[in-house]
């Protein structure tokens, strides 16, 4: 599967695999090339230290979300 990113605008391979076992992660492998995944990886370690986030509560997995999706070029999730 190729996919045309929506962060870089490139045209690549598609990840393998979902990058998470969820609606999400398909979205990503449909819609982010693994460059740019491999980017917010690392973006987001910085982001869990700089902000302090503790991935057990909920409104920092979504804080994080927004943060992915806004890095990424994402739309928001439907419903918000
Ligand atoms: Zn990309």
């Amino acid at each position: 599967m190729r996919v045309t990113c929506s962060r870089c605008g490139q045209a690549s391979e598609a990840m393998a695999q979902p990058p998470m076992p969820t609606a999400l992660g398909t979205e990503i492998q449909q819609r982010v090339c693994p460059a740019c995944w491999r980017e917010w990886l690392r973006t987001q370690v910085m982001l869990i230290n700089e902000y302090r986030l503790n991935l057990i509560d909920p409104d920092a997995r979504k804080t994080l979300e927004g943060q992915m999706r806004a890095f990424l070029n994402l739309a928001p999730a439907r419903g918000e």
